[in-house]
């Protein structure tokens, strides 16, 4: 199983910022900016690449879920990032879709 499959199951603890039956939001173990927070379907889906027509309406509810959280966490006004990286090259560390909320700081652009 997944390092974030664990997460889901709570075998592995994490500090949770949003939960319900179907995506989990909690914050990143080793942040890259003073809020990040990771947002995950609680369904194993390996990465953008593994999104369909079966699966996909999940990620609405992420996304959806993420404008209320940048509210909540207040970086709606200053502005934030929503960053899910795929596979070697896109520098994705976990095997489970995931989209990071970054902000709280200038993010910069392009990322390196
Ligand atoms: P990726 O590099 O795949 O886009 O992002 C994976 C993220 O998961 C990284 O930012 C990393 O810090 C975070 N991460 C890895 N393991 C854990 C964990 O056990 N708990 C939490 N909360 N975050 C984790
Ligand atoms: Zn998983």
């Amino acid at each position: 199983m997944c390092i974030f499959c664990k997460i889901v199951d709570k075998e592995i603890p994490c500090t949770k910022v949003y939960e319900d039956e179907k995506i989990l939001a909690f914050k990143d173990i080793n942040p890259s900016a003073p809020v990040h927070v990771l947002v995950i379907p609680k369904e194993h889906i390996t990465s953008v690449n593994y999104i369909n027509e079966g699966n996909a309406e999940v990620v609405g509810h992420i996304f959806t879920t993420i404008a209320k959280l940048a509210k909540e966490l207040g970086v709606d006004e200053s502005g934030y990032r929503v960053v899910t990286n795929i596979g070697m090259q896109g520098g994705q560390s976990v095997a489970h879709l995931h989209f990071h909320l970054l902000g709280g700081r200038n993010l910069g652009w392009p990322p390196g």
